[in-house]
């Protein structure tokens, strides 16, 4: 279940708000003051948070700055109407959305929703890490390794390697690996990916003394883990 933080002083918005929330089936947590608040979002224990800008003890800006120093949760701000410069130092501090009040909980919903998808995609391209057999790849940071020992690889080598590793157990024909690793548009010799599996071979089957990468013959090559 995911778990959202309100922090509102305005009793009434709050609780609607809280409501509405928990019956979507989030969990629901509020504050209604700045300082209780700020202790709250710093426990780390939420999915979101909505933050009225208008608070007694530290304001929202103030808090969302906190937040941000040791965190990225999504934060939606709530602004009265026409706080044209909340709106502005929220998005600056690092708000992910703002609403204005009043607003339809509809709109809200919808805001919560496409917040926590964008979180959701974010944090699949960060992990784009694949482990297979004791290789891991790095897709972001260009980085193979073995058992954690790093591998040289070419531009090439790696793209081939990381359309074998995303395949891992499905074996993949000399003409998926040309056009995942070279294009669809690719002219030259068909042989290129039986070159670059050997080059891939020597730098780790041979190096390491195993055998990851199985030829499957008449057919092509699999990355194949247990
Ligand atoms: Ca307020």
């Amino acid at each position: 279940m995911q778990s959202i933080l309100i922090i509102e002083d305005e009793e009434k918005i709050a609780r609607f708000v809280e409501l509405e929330l928990k019956h979507e089936g989030y969990a629901v947590e509020k504050a209604t003051d700045g300082r209780t608040g700020l202790t709250l979002a710093e426990s780390g224990n939420y999915d979101l948070i909505l933050l009225d800008i208008m608070l007694p003890g530290i304001n929202g800006i103030e808090i969302l700055r906190r937040i941000r120093r040791e965190s990225d949760v999504p934060v939606i701000m709530v602004t009265a109407r026409d706080a044209v410069m909340d709106k502005v130092s929220g998005l600056d501090m690092g708000a992910d959305d703002y609403i204005t009040k009043p607003f339809a909980i509809e709109e809200l919903l919808a805001r919560i929703r496409v917040t926590l998808r964008k979180k959701k995609d974010s944090a699949a391209v960060q992990s784009s890490v694949l482990h297979c057999s004791g290789l891991t790849l790095d897709a972001n940071r260009f980085k193979v390794a073995y058992n954690g020992i790093p591998i040289e690889l070419t531009a090439k080598e790696f793209a081939l390697l990381q359309a074998l590793m995303q395949n891992k157990n499905i074996v993949m024909t000399r003409d998926n690996l040309l056009s995942n690793v070279w294009g669809y548009d690719y002219v030259g010799e068909t042989n290129v990916v039986d070159v670059y599996i050997r080059y891939l071979r020597q730098k780790i089957d041979e190096k390491f003394k195993t055998k990851i990468i199985t030829t499957i013959r008449g057919v092509g090559y699999v990355i194949k883990e247990d």
